[in-house]
């Protein structure tokens, strides 16, 4: 799997003081077939080996890291890079009604992320939004809508399957103007496989209502399959974003590269559950660690197997998988863990880059008084505390700096290095739990 070969990388390359043709190839064997592995497109992985290549190339080793981590530093931003860099946000700057366009295949998710954005531009950008289904083929894809919608507490426009789908939108336009929505989502019908007439229906529906976005809805599971879905409706749409859901599931991510690769278009949103809460902002350095970091995490639980606290490592992947989460008496264990297991440098190897990040920011010899200090500071906290860190206001702060002997800037530090650290893990509980749990028990 993914980890293995990313592991296999770092071995290859130990010891060496450069990145060279010779030693990287070997290294990029893997990481390609671990790319294969995440489902990304073969063209797609045919063009971004060749640029990570260019990239490694005479690439300095630098201090304690090894060419292995250098390498895979290449990797992750050169994948970050391709999937857009930073995250795209939506265009709503428009005489409103804002119209969103949403297309996509039966099945993708258009409804359920229609009700989704609602929800979203509703609550964190306080718009007035109106719904819309132009899905004229099944009566209860209307329906469907309309509960969507009332569960997300937005306006929904009435449509039947009576009507053409431009002239349900055109009327809904009008009502928007006139009721001063900010903007109109506009759903619409998706077959199983793509095909002429479909594409012709939203062709027109485009250009009768002239969508300021048009956003192409993908299921992440379609792995590469997702890649001539992709194009077809690229070539049939001028499409704006990309929403790409489903990832909540067993999904690598790999379509997000395809997909970004295949239409040039950004990744806006990532569906991450059925519940209309499910959608986040697409970032893509997240996603390339996502792709990439998952088995740096299932290598560090396999450190922990081996040698020093199975029982721990395995409470942790119980815990996880309990959805209980990961709070500071866990932080405080791992760090443990990882002083026993030789001390942070050789650690660092294994981290994923928030992770280490999150472990303090450490470089070079600094790195064990800097774990002895987040030690001291989460020794100052009571149980309580440790379990909820959202209970530390203040005053607790304050006492806690004093008991550690530190300044309050150093808790509120390490306070929001948890919290990232936090998010991440539940994500891998999401996403890589059973894969943890399997690499603990092999
Ligand atoms: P549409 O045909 O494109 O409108 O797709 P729907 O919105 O009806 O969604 C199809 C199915 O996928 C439904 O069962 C949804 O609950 C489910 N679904 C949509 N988005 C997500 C997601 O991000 N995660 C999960 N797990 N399921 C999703
Ligand atoms: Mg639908």
């Amino acid at each position: 799997n993914l980890t293995q070969r990313l592991a296999g990388v770092m071995k290859t390359l130990r010891g060496e003081a450069r990145l060279t043709e010779s030693n990287i190839s070997d290294a990029l064997r893997e990481v390609r077939l671990a790319l294969l592995e995440a489902d990304v497109a073969l063209p797609v992985i045919k063009d971004f080996i060749a640029a990570v290549k260019e990239k490694a190339l005479g690439e300095e080793v630098i201090g304690s890291l090894t060419p292995g981590q250098a390498l895979i530093g290449v990797v992750h931003k050169e994948m970050t890079q391709l999937m857009g860099g930073a995250n795209s946000a939506l265009n709503l700057a428009t005489q409103p009604p804002a119209v969103i366009l949403m297309a996509g295949l039966q099945g993708a998710g258009k409804t359920t992320t229609v009700g989704k954005l609602a929800k979203l531009l509703k609550e964190t950008q306080k718009k007035k939004v109106l719904v819309v289904s132009c899905d004229v083929y099944r009566p209860a894809a209307i329906e469907q809508l309309k509960t969507v919608a009332a569960q997300a507490g937005v306006d929904f426009f009435p449509s039947s399957t009576e009507e053409k789908p431009e002239a349900i939108a055109l009327a809904a336009i009008d009502w928007a103007r006139k009721h001063y929505h900010d903007v109109l989502l506009v759903d619409t019908a998706g077959r199983l496989a793509i095909d002429e007439a479909m594409m012709a229906e939203i062709k027109q529906l485009h250009a009768a209502i002239k969508p300021v976005e048009t956003l192409f809805v993908v299921d992440a599971m379609l792995g590469q399959d997702a890649v001539n879905t992709a194009r077809s409706f690229n070539e049939a749409l001028p499409l704006t974003g990309v929403v790409l859901t489903k990832l909540d599931g067993d999904a690598r991510g790999g379509a997000a590269l395809s997909v970004r690769h295949v239409t040039g278009k950004p990744v806006k949103f990532v569906g991450v559950g059925e519940k209309l809460s499910g959608l986040e902002a697409f970032h893509p350095e997240r996603m390339a660690s996502r792709v990439l970091g998952m088995g740096d995490i299932l290598s560090l639980v396999e450190e922990a197997r081996k040698g020093v606290d199975e029982e721990k490592a395995l409470a942790m992947a119980k815990k996880l998988k309990s959805g209980k989460g990961f709070d500071l008496n866990d932080f405080k264990d791992q760090i443990a863990q990882m002083r026993n297991m030789g001390g942070m440098a050789a650690l660092m190897d294994k981290l994923p880059a928030q992770f280490a990040q999150a472990a303090g920011q450490l470089q070079g010899g600094a790195e064990d008084k800097a774990v002895r200090r987040i030690e001291g500071i989460i020794n100052s906290m009571t149980p309580a505390e440790r379990a909820k860190p959202e209970l530390i206001k203040a005053s607790r702060k304050r006492r806690i700096a004093t008991g550690a002997g530190v300044q309050v800037q150093e808790v509120n530090r390490l306070l929001n290095q948890f919290e990232q650290t936090q998010k991440m893990m539940k994500s891998f509980a999401k996403g890589g739990l059973s894969k943890l749990m399997r690499g603990m028990k092999g």
